[in-house]
C-alpha cells in the first residue's frame, strides 16, 4: 500500500504537497525542501494510477513518529492510514506512537489530529482532537486542546515540545520565556512616573507607577525608580543579564547626547539624565527622549504608524506635543526641539502669550485649552445660536460633540482650529514630508470626524501631489510613552 519515497521520486512529491496544502506550501519552499529531506524520518506515498495521490511525511521524535498526511483527493482521507502506518513503523522500530495530521481541502475544515499508540498487541485510536487550524495559517497555532486520557502527562508534554522543536523549529512557550529578554520603558511625568517591563517583541509584560519626586536634583526620583525596578526583577526572577536596557521619556527638550534641557514641571535644569540614570540605577544602557517624541516612536514602532518609513505625530492634549520618526528613529535635531510642532508659529499677529512665552504658537489654538479659548472668543464675537451657549463652561469635548451633532457655530470653531492644524502639518510637510500623520492625545477621542477635518484642511494647504498622505488616529493611548521608551532600546537590539 505504501511506497517509500526515494531520492528519485522526491521531487515528484513537492508539486503534490504544494497543491494539497497551503501551509505546506509555506514550509516547502526551496530552502525548506532541504530541511524536510534532512529531518524527515520517512516519506511514504500512496500511488493511484501511477501518480502519488497521498503523501505521508514522518518525523521521528523521541520514541514516537509524527506524521503529516497530505491527501489530494477526498477518497484518500480517513483511509485508516494512521493505523496502517503504525504497523509499518512498528516493524522497523518495535514501538511507536503516531500523531497523524490530516490536511483539509476546503477553508473551513479544521485540521484533524489523531493519536495512535501501540500497547503490546492492543491498538488504540484516540478521539480526534480539533485544534483551531485553518487553511492558509502557519503551523504555529497548532494547539493540543485535549490530552488523550491514556497518554501520560509527562510523555504528552515532551511530545508536544519535540514536535515544535523538530518539526516546526519553534521553541516551546516555556523555553521562549526562559530565553526572553526584556527592557524597561519609563515615562516621567509631572505627577507620576509610568514604568513598564517590556518584552523583546515590544509587548508590555507588566506596568506600574511611582509618584514623581520633585526638586532640583533628579537623583531622588531615579532612586525611587531603581527600587521599583529591582522589586519587579526580584519578583519575576529576572536577572540583570536579561535586561537589555532602559528607555526613558522626559517632558523637556532632549538632545542626542542624552541631555535633558530643562524640565519645568519637575524643577530640573539642564541634566545629563541618561548618564546619571545609568549611574544611580546601575543598568545600562539608558536611552533618553522627549516624551512627545518618544510617544511618536511608540506609535511608529507598534501603533498607528507601524510599517511607515516616516511619521509625524501630533498629540492634542493640554498642550500640543509633536514628533517626527524617520526610518525608525526619532528626529532629535541639534537643540532637541525637532518635531516640536506645537510651538510652530501659526499666527504672527497673535497678541496673547503661549505657555512657552512666545506668541502665535499652534498650541494656542489646537490644544484642548486652545480650543476652549477659541470657542469662548467665537461665542463672544458672534451672535449665532449654538448649543454651546447653554453650557456654563465649554470643554474641548463639548465643542467636538456639538460639531458632530451639526451645530453650525461649533463647526465654524472646529474648522478654525483645524485650519491651523492643517497649515502646521502642511508646513511640516515642506520640511520632512512624512508618509503618515498620526493624531493622538485626549482630543482625538473625537475620532474620524476630527481626523477628516484635519486632513481636509491639510489638503487645502498643500501641493496637490502631496495630498495622498495617510492620516491615522493614535492607537496606543497611554501606553505610547512606555512602549516608545522601550523602542529606544529595542530598536538597537534588533
Ligand atoms: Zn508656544
Amino acid at each position: 500500500m505504501f511506497e517509500r519515497i526515494t531520492e528519485e521520486t522526491f521531487d515528484e512529491i513537492f508539486p503534490l504537497l504544494e497543491a494539497a496544502f497551503p501551509v505546506t506550501e509555506l514550509r516547502i519552499r526551496e530552502e525548506q525542501k532541504k530541511l524536510l529531506r534532512e529531518t524527515c524520518y520517512r516519506l511514504y506515498g500512496v500511488r493511484k494510477n501511477g501518480m502519488f495521490a497521498a503523501v505521508f511525511a514522518a518525523w521521528e521524535i523521541d520514541d514516537f513518529l509524527y506524521i503529516e498526511h497530505f491527501a489530494v483527493k477526498e477518497e484518500y482521507r480517513n483511509g485508516g492510514y494512521g493505523g496502517s502506518l503504525l504497523d509499518l513503523f512498528l516493524e522497523e522500530k518495535g514501538k511507536a506512537m503516531v500523531l497523524e495530521v490530516e490536511v483539509p481541502e476546503d477553508e473551513m475544515t479544521e485540521r484533524r489530529v489523531g493519536f495512535y499508540e501501540r500497547h503490546g498487541l492492543v491498538y488504540n485510536e484516540y478521539p480526534y482532537l480539533q485544534p483551531p487550524m485553518r487553511k492558509g495559517q502557519d503551523l504555529l497555532p497548532l494547539r493540543f486542546m485535549t490530552k488523550p486520557a491514556a497518554i501520560e502527562e509527562k510523555t504528552y508534554e515532551r511530545y508536544k515540545k519535540r514536535i515544535y522543536e523538530v518539526v516546526y523549529k519553534y521553541k516551546s512557550e516555556e523555553e521562549e520565556a526562559l530565553n526572553m529578554k526584556y527592557c524597561f520603558g519609563i515615562d516621567i511625568g509631572g505627577t507620576t512616573v509610568k514604568i513598564g517591563l517590556v518584552a523583546e517583541n515590544g509587548e508590555i509584560v507588566t506596568r506600574w507607577e511611582v509618584p514623581t519626586r520633585k526638586g532640583s536634583d533628579p537623583t531622588g526620583l531615579l532612586e525611587d525608580v531603581k527600587a521599583s525596578l529591582e522589586a519587579c526583577m526580584a519578583e519575576r526572577k529576572i536577572g540583570q543579564a536579561d535586561i537589555l536596557g532602559i528607555g526613558m521619556a522626559a517632558p523637556g527638550p532632549v538632545t542626542a547626547d542624552g541631555v535633558l534641557h530643562g524640565c519645568v514641571n519637575i524643577g530640573w535644569g539642564d541634566v545629563d539624565l541618561d548618564d546619571l540614570a545609568e549611574e544611580v540605577i546601575g543598568i545600562s544602557p539608558v536611552r533618553l527622549g522627549n516624551d512627545a517624541r518618544v510617544a511618536a516612536l511608540g506609535e511608529a514602532a507598534y501603533g498607528a504608524g507601524k510599517g511607515a518609513k516616516s511619521m509625524l505625530m501630533l498629540t492634542l492634549g493640554t498642550g500640543v506635543g509633536g514628533g517626527v520618526v524617520l526610518d525608525g528613529h526619532i528626529l532629535m535635531g541639534s537643540s532637541g526641539v525637532a518635531g516640536e510642532i506645537g510651538h510652530m508659529t501659526i499666527d504672527p499677529y497673535e497678541t496673547e502669550t503661549c505657555g512657552c512665552g512666545k506668541t502665535g504658537c499652534l498650541e494656542q489654538y489646537a490644544s484642548a485649552t486652545g480650543m476652549v479659548r477659541a470657542a469662548e472668543k467665537f461665542l463672544q464675537e458672534k451672535t449665532d445660536d449654538s448649543v454651546l451657549r447653554q453650557l456654563k463652561q465649554v470643554t474641548a469635548k463639548d465643542l467636538w460633540d456639538a460639531a458632530k451633532d451639526g451645530d453650525k457655530l461649533a463647526n465654524e470653531i472646529t474648522d478654525f482650529v483645524c485650519d491651523r492644524l492643517g497649515a502646521a502639518i502642511a508646513n511640516a510637510t515642506y520640511l520632512v514630508d512624512t508618509e503618515t500623520v498620526v493624531i493622538g492625545g485626549g482630543v482625538c477621542a473625537a475620532g474620524k470626524f476630527l481626523l477628516d477635518k484635519i486632513e481636509n484642511a491639510y489638503n487645502a494647504k498643500v501641493f496637490a501631489h502631496s495630498r495622498n498622505k495617510r492620516f491615522a488616529l493614535a492607537e496606543l493611548g497611554n501606553d505610547a510613552g512606555i512602549r516608545g521608551a522601550a523602542a529606544l532600546i529595542l530598536q538597537d537590539a534588533e
